[in-house]
């Protein structure tokens, strides 16, 4: 399979996605903003204004009292200093008797455009619109017992100049405001969606062109959609294993088959070059032993590949171990006894594993079948189980040839048959098939065994936390 690649980013599959997600972003912004912008405003106007009619009151409260203790004339004195310290922009200050009757008035210009007439002098803020509409003139006045009248008053001219300014400034800011809004919302939506787009990408590349070498980039810092992506990738690598697997497992069934079928082939020649009945006939009767090796073993080649690559199904559950030795060693029972071989049990009580029934019981079968082939006449197999710490330890132990130093490292091997094995039956497949099974319950098999002092086999399985490996 060709070296992974990784997939540039395509910018259509995604676009409708991005483009509801830009607008919700710029939307929630710019609103966000905008309202900020207005409260801020407003915030400003009306402290503006309250300072505006603080100082109305407050010089009206102030020429008052300069009014009761002086007269006209200390009043007229006090606004005089007041205007020439130049402290603060000029305010109206009118004295009426009546109606009508101005006895003392001090405006600036700017109040030519209000119609003072108008004022009624009835206590609190009174407010007048100048005739041009522009500005408002805010009085607040003071009745004597005199029945004169005080008025002070601000124009809210300087006031309004102020906040059309300001308006003006954050319409600009608002502006801005829309203008990063939607940059903002372009730019967070396509780094957002960048990794989705990726994975589309490499989805398609793969429907594309059936081959599962793509993978999606995964950054450092890992959000929500790069986990996705990290375990999309852990998808397609576990994929690639199990393929690999079943292709070597492919290639192995097909290099073990090409000798027996060689030798079929072989035998049917041979027949066919002969003309006599007789040989023809044995030649046929080998033809159809050797068929069904044949047969055998690409069944047990196809269990030791589907179990070695992991994709044998283990069905596991509660395995009670006292009845399936029990059936293992009845299922010998008859071979045992026509060989003169003792074949005796030893379970620890209400033992049980998590395993799958069927494929365990194969396992120690081979293994029992091993033991009493090969071991002489007279001789002993013993199958034992016990539960030691995490794991279910099974002792298949006989008192027959044992295993030479130079045979001990290959007898997993597939095919492989020990020297002195010949003239047993057998493929030399039975162990490669046991361990298979054992390793896919996540256990483990070993043996002990020396020329001529006998074998024990013994298979581990774990009880805790099996992790099988296959589904
Ligand atoms: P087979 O039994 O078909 O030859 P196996 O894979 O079961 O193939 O075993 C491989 C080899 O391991 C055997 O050929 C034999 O030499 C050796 N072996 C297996 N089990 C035993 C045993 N119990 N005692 C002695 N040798 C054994």
């Amino acid at each position: 399979m060709d070296a992974t690649s990784r997939i540039p980013a395509e910018t259509e599959p995604s676009g409708r996605l991005g483009l509801r997600l830009a607008a919700w972003y710029a939307l929630v912004f710019v609103v966000t903003s905008l309202a900020i912008v207005l409260l801020t405003y407003r915030l400003l106007a009306a402290s503006l204004e309250e300072r505006d009619q603080q100082l109305v009151i407050s010089t009206l409260r102030e020429y008052s009292q300069r009014y009761a203790d002086g007269g006209l004339g200390s009043l007229a004195e006090a606004v005089d200093i007041e205007q020439r310290s130049g402290r603060q922009e000029r305010l109206f200050v009118r004295v009426v008797r009546g109606q009508s009757e101005t006895l003392f008035l001090s405006a600036p210009n700017a109040f030519d455009d209000f119609d003072v007439s108008r004022l009624r002098g009835l206590g609190g803020l009174e407010q007048i619109l100048s005739q041009s509409g522009a500005a408002r003139l805010e009085v607040a006045s003071a009745r004597f017992a005199d029945g004169t009248l005080l008025q002070v008053g601000k124009s809210t001219e300087n006031r309004e100049a102020l906040l059309a300014r300001f308006r003006y400034v954050l319409t600009i800011v608002s502006i801005v405001i829309v203008a990063v809004g939607l940059a903002g919302g372009a730019i967070v939506t396509r780094s957002t969606l960048q990794p989705i787009r990726q994975l589309i990408a490499a989805v398609r590349a793969i429907i594309r062109t059936g081959r599962i070498n793509a993978r999606v980039p995964v950054r450092a810092e890992r959000d929500a959609i790069d986990e996705l992506s990290a375990l999309f990738n852990e998808m397609l690598d576990r994929i690639t294993t199990l393929i690999r697997g079943m292709e070597h497992a492919l290639d192995n069934v097909a290099h073990d088959l090409r000798t027996p079928m060689t030798r079929l082939r072989g035998v049917a020649e041979r027949a066919l070059q002969s003309n006599d009945a007789q040989v023809q006939r044995e030649a046929l009767i080998t033809c159809i032993e050797e068929s069904e090796r044949i047969i055998a073993m690409l069944e047990t080649l196809m269990d030791i590949s589907e179990a070695e690559t992991g994709t044998m199904r283990l069905e596991i559950g509660d395995v009670a171990v006292a009845s399936i030795v029990g059936e293992v060693v009845e299922l010998y029972e008859n071979v045992a006894e026509d060989k003169q071989i003792a074949i005796s049990t030893d379970v620890e009580a209400g033992l049980t594993v998590p395993a799958d029934s069927r494929r365990l019981r194969q396992a120690l079968a081979n293994l029992v079948d091993n033991a009493i082939k090969y071991t002489p006449s007279g001789g002993r197999v013993t199958v034992s189980a016990r539960r030691e710490n995490s794991v279910v330890r099974f002792d298949i132990a006989d008192t027959g040839s044992g295993i030479s130093p130079h045979d001990l490292p290959h007898i997993w091997d597939r095919l492989y048959r020990g020297d002195q094995s010949r003239a047993e039956r057998g493929l030399g497949l039975g162990l490669s098939l046991v361990r298979a099974i054992v390793v896919a319950h996540g256990g483990t098999v070993d043996v002990e065994a020396e020329s001529g002092r006998g074998s024990t086999f013994i298979v581990k399985i774990p009880v805790r936390e099996i992790h099988p490996r296959s589904a």
